[in-house]
């Protein structure tokens, strides 16, 4: 195969065909690696591609000029995002400062990518989504709007970002936001555990993948595990064993970073259980951009232990780490089994316990 970086090590962020002027890179996706392959008929080896691959260029790490933990000031905000609300109320200033931002929404089957720029639209971003997203061709469109003059805030996965500093180049109106990422699995697998419930993504409306401290998913507003049961989607997702190849390699797991704007959860927070209940985000102030987007937003900021939060955010030390079960999670479903069942043979002591707690909250033995 010839590829744009080594096999296996494509995170489907995309930069690479939104630079190719000859239409020549597919992007192979199966449900465990990506793949950008390059059709040699059509390539005229000017290696543009290779240049902005976030694979292939060492990014600019920055140390961060500080680190707090924060949430929304207005606790309706808090509620309504999967920690502490800080990244809507810095794309709400955002948008207030005449700026647009880029984002990810679920639209169409899809995790797309959209470019806001009114306040009353900004809801449509909220929550984290635990896939992987796909830009399309969204960088062409930011170089366009910067060119144009436009303030643009790109809030994204990290790989996303590096290859967007490397599409874009150095820019005074460019803004940008990681979040700690822990890995993302391919929407294909998503679908195949959605398969077992005889749904398509492309047939939903909504879809929420955290509900605050809750870890699972919601599709059109209703559970389908049962709120307190981990479904097996969040199971394998929070045990790392779903994600695509190229994640537990990941180069941008580390404290330092390469946005203005890094969030997380405040995992290990010493602040009060009721504050926690509520939901904290780590924010770290990458540079002098992002020291103003975090003043320009309605947000609470406490002090926070740097060495407590690395130490309980392992994605600020180094990638997740790839599981025995892995390979037999996804052998099994290579083989034609169902997710479920999959995840049953990858996780058997996981499943006998959550279907003991299911019969206990039927038995009202367990709220
Ligand atoms: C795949 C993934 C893995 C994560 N892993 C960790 C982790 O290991 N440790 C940790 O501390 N935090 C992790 N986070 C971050 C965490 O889930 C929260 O997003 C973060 O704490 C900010 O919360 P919030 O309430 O401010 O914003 P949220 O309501 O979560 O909104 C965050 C912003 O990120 C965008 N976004 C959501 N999902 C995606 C996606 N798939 N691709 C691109 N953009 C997206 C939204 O559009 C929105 O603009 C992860 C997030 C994702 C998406
Ligand atoms: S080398 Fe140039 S023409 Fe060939 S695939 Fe890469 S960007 Fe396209
Ligand atoms: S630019 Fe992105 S999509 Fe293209 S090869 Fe690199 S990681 Fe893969
Ligand atoms: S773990 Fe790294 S490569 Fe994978 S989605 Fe997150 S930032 Fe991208």
């Amino acid at each position: 195969m010839n590829t744009v970086c080594d096999e296996k090590m494509c995170s489907g962020c995309r930069a690479c065909i939104n630079v190719c002027s000859q239409k020549a890179i597919e992007i192979i996706e199966t449900i465990s690696e990506y793949n950008a392959v390059i059709n040699l008929d059509k390539c005229i080896n000017c290696n543009a591609c290779r240049k902005v691959c976030q694979y292939n260029v060492q990014p600019k790490f920055r140390t961060s000029i500080f680190w707090k933990q924060g949430w929304a000031k207005e606790d309706g905000s808090r509620n309504k995002s999967s920690s502490g609300g800080l990244a809507y109320e810095i794309e709400k200033g955002f948008v207030e400062s005449k700026g647009r931002v880029y984002s990810c929404i679920f639209k169409d089957g899809e995790f797309q990518f959209s470019c806001i720029d009114k306040v009353e639209e900004l809801e449509e971003l909220r929550g984290s989504k635990y896939v992987k997203s796909n830009p399309k061709y969204v960088y062409r469109e930011i170089a366009e709007n910067l060119k144009k003059g436009f303030k643009v805030l790109f809030v994204g996965l990290p790989c996303q970002v590096a290859s967007l500093v490397n599409f874009v180049g150095d820019n005074e109106n460019l803004y940008t936001i990681d979040l700690i990422c822990h890995g993302t699995p391919s929407p294909l697998l998503l679908q195949e555990y959605l398969l077992d419930h005889s749904m398509k993504l492309e047939n939903i409306f909504t879809i929420k993948f955290r509900d605050n401290h809750n870890f699972h998913l919601e599709i059109n507003n209703s559970s389908l595990s049962g709120k307190r049961i981990l479904d097996s989607y969040m199971l394998v997702f929070l045990r790392g064993c779903s994600y695509t190849e190229n994640c537990y390699y990941c180069k941008f797991a580390r404290k330092e970073r390469i946005s203005d704007v890094t969030l997380g959860d405040s995992w290990g927070s010493m602040l009060s259980v009721n504050e926690q209940r509520k939901g904290i985000s780590l924010i770290l102030a990458n540079t002098e951009k992002g020291r103003w987007m975090i003043n320009n937003s309605a947000v609470e900021l406490r002090d926070v232990d740097l060495e407590n939060a690395i130490r309980n955010n392992q994605q600020l030390n180094h990638p997740t780490s790839l599981p025995l079960e892995r390979e037999k999670f996804f052998d099994n479903i290579y083989k034609g089994k169902s997710f479920e069942s999959a995840v049953i043979r990858a996780y058997p002591i996981q499943h006998v316990k959550n279907i003991v707690k299911r019969v206990m909250i039927r038995m009202k033995l367990l709220k």
